[in-house]
Formats: C-alpha cells, structure tokens, sequence
C-alpha cells in the first residue's frame, strides 16, 4: 500500500509561510517521493499553497461544514476548499470534537460533503487518556470509526487517521505495540484497502520505526509539518512500501 504522509497547519502560518510549502515542493520536485504526501494549511492560504505546489503535493484544508453554501457566517463548504485549490480536507480532528463540539454524525456528514465536492477526507478518531486508562480505547475508537465513516467510503476517497488526543502536541506517542494494536483493530472492522495513518506527536526522530510498521499506512503530522526540513525527513522516512 503506498503511504500517506499528511501535515495538519492547525492554526498557523501567515502568508511569510509559504515559503516552507515552497522549499517543500521544490524538494520533492527533484526527487518523487513513494508516498503520497497532502499539506493542509490555514484556509487562508489554501488558494496560495495551490498554485505553489507542483506534482508530488496536494494541499488540504482543515474542516469544511456539511453544506455547500448558505447562511453559516463563518463557514467554509467543501466546495470553496475545492475552488481555492483543495484536493483534501481533514474532517473530525479532536481540537474540532473537542473545542467545537463537533459529534459523530457532525463528521459523517462532513465526510459526505467532502466527497460531494470531490475531495480526499482524513478522517480522524481517537480516544482521550481518561478512555484508554479505563480500558475502553477499542470500543471509543471503533464506535467513532463506525459512526463518523458513511456507507461509500474506499480507498479513493478517504483515509482514516488513528490520532490518541493524550498523544496530540504532547510528545508523548503510544508504544509501538499499542499502535500496532489499535490499527489492527480498526483494520478488522475496517476491511482492506482504505489507509490507516497514525497521528500524535510524530517527528523525524520517530516517523522511521512508525512508518516501518505493516499496520501503519502513513503519518498524519501537526507540529513537524510547519517545518520543511522536519516535514521532508517523514516523507523521506515513509519511502517505503509494505
Ligand atoms: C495533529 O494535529 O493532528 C497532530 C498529530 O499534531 P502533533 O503532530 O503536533 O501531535
């Protein structure tokens, strides 16, 4: 399975930014990488990003709403991604479950309305600290992958992100074991064929044995993606093809 390696902005970058997209771009331009390889930054720079990139990029955005226009001051449809020169977005990162109270059938629907503007969805899931202590980190995850995947999904158009929210911007990772774990889980619900990346806290000094392992199908990045040094030693490490 070829590897997706993703970058998720979150909030950061101004237009001085771009030139890491840029340094990014002209790296893998030399050289294609074996992966694929999607950045998402702010929805600001989306339309910039775009017209940066050569092959061997896409660029993604963060979150999109369900619908395709209309009264939702704020709002960005899945089709104005598409429009400013998205090819993906992210849907369900924790910060949104999180911090915006975005539920299941939230990013189902996200999901569809992706799809709807033809775009590849990254579909995150993970469970809290509190949830993995008490032992229920299978059931969370399944349900969250059972009730925020539609019915359509395959490996065209979506990949699903494993991403712990404990392990989110805290440098802290699971064990090798635990995410070799969690991802055959998935996968068994799952089936073959859709992508399975793992995401929280991933660096060039642990993307190599992450990616090395047969369960994992790519790394979906925050922090080390602002970076293109740091970015392109990930996509580097991710040349390889299970
Ligand atoms: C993320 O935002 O999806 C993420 C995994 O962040 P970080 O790599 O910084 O932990």
């Amino acid at each position: 399975m070829r590897q997706l390696i993703a970058g998720n902005w979150k909030m950061n970058g101004i237009s001085a930014a771009l030139v890491e997209i840029e340094a990014m771009s002209r790296e893998l331009s030399k050289k294609a990488p074996k992966c694929d390889v999607i950045v998402c930054p702010p929805a600001t720079l989306i339309s910039q990003a775009a017209q940066i990139v050569g092959g061997g990029i896409l660029i993604g955005g963060q979150n999109c709403d369900a619908e395709p226009a209309g009264a939702f001051t704020g709002d960005i449809s899945a089709e104005m991604l598409r429009d400013a020169g998205a090819r993906a977005v992210i849907v369900g990162h924790s910060e949104r479950r999180r911090l915006h109270g975005e539920t299941d059938p939230m990013v189902a629907a996200k999901t569809r309305a992706a799809w709807r503007a033809g775009l590849f969805a990254i579909v995150c899931i993970g469970e809290t600290l509190a949830e993995r202590d008490a032992g229920r980190a299978n059931a969370v995850c399944e349900l969250q992958h059972s009730s925020s995947l539609p019915v359509g999904a395959t490996p065209e158009n979506t990949a699903i992100a494993y991403e712990p929210v404990w392990a989110i911007g805290t440098g802290r990772t699971p064990t090798l074991e635990e995410i070799t774990a969690m991802h055959a889980h998935i996968r068994a619900n799952l089936g073959a064929g859709i992508r399975i990346l793992y995401g929280g806290s991933v660096s060039p000094a642990n993307a190599r044995e992450i990616l090395h392992l047969k369960e994992v199908d790519g790394v979906l990045v925050g922090g080390a993606s602002l970076k293109a040094s740091d970015f392109l030693q990930i996509v580097a490490a991710a040349n390889v093809i299970h």
